[in-house]
């Protein structure tokens, strides 16, 4: 969203707030839940030096595009995936679970081995709003000494459970100097139906534009490991991964190359 549509969008909801809608309740709401219990039991509060950098899409002008996948590696999934990219000589970044990655050693080995990248996806894929402090930062960094165990890895993405973060994600991440991925284009809108292959392919492609971050998935998230896939999650993991031969058509068409989300940041225009 641009500076100015932003600033609209937020005049927007002043007029709402001097109605006494919005912002009233929100008020209200947020003193009347204090910090759940078990969010109290934190590691203490530190100074912190460094930075770490967010990412949703990459400033550049050449055609070219992330494509990322959450929640392998599975055999369900991930050996498709690769197959597919290598017909369209495309490379992608692979965000794994820790679980899943010390599950399978033989998938990071060949994801890594067909020159994709890898990003820390968590070790047990629990949102951040869910956990203490503490258990936020050793479940990034478990994931971390995980992935990076095959000679020649080096992780620099982390990419949030759901795509929610606290403090904690940030300390972490400034201390194992990885930078955030979150995404700029993912299956489509929520009304989308599961199974609606051809929705998948048609959002992708009206999304595809120079620097953006798309994001997919080889996985179906906790489910992918703790016995109780979730069915329409499992129908959606389905149908991403039909679209995705006719989606790699489409943006080669159009003149869109695939790479990694490192790539895609070597090639950010310089200010
Ligand atoms: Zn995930």
């Amino acid at each position: 969203m641009d500076r100015r549509r932003f600033l609209r969008r937020f005049a927007g909801a002043g007029a709402t707030t001097a109605a006494g809608v919005v912002l009233g309740s929100a008020v209200t709401q947020a003193v009347a839940n204090p910090y759940p219990p078990h969010l109290l039991d934190s590691v203490a509060p530190r100074s912190q030096r460094g930075k770490t950098s967010v990412y949703w899409s990459v400033d550049t002008t050449d055609r070219a595009i992330a494509l990322t996948f959450d929640d392998g590696p599975t055999t369900r999934y991930t050996p498709a995936v690769l197959d597919i990219l290598v017909e369209f000589e495309a490379r992608a970044t692979f965000f794994m679970i820790g679980v899943l990655a010390q599950r399978h050693p033989d998938l990071l080995a060949r994801v890594v081995a067909a020159g994709h990248e890898i990003g820390n996806h968590s070790h047990e894929h629990i949102s951040a709003l869910r956990l203490d402090r503490a258990a936020v930062v050793d479940n990034i960094a478990r994931a971390q000494s995980v992935l990076e165990q095959p000679a020649g890895t080096t992780v620099r993405w982390y990419r949030p459970p759901r795509g929610e973060i606290t403090t904690a994600t940030l300390i972490a991440c400034g201390d194992l100097g990885l930078d955030i991925a979150f995404w700029t284009a993912q299956r489509g809108p929520r009304a989308l139906a599961d199974d609606d292959v051809a929705g998948v392919e048609q959002h992708l492609l009206s999304a595809a534009e120079p620097g953006a971050i798309v994001d997919l998935h080889d996985g179906i998230g906790t489910g992918s490991y703790d016995g109780k896939p979730n069915e329409s999650l499992t129908l959606r993991r389905d149908t991403e991964l039909a679209a995705l031969p006719r989606i790699l058509a489409g943006w080669r068409d159009a003149g869109f190359e695939i790479v990694t989300l490192s790539e895609l940041v070597a090639r950010q225009r310089s200010e």
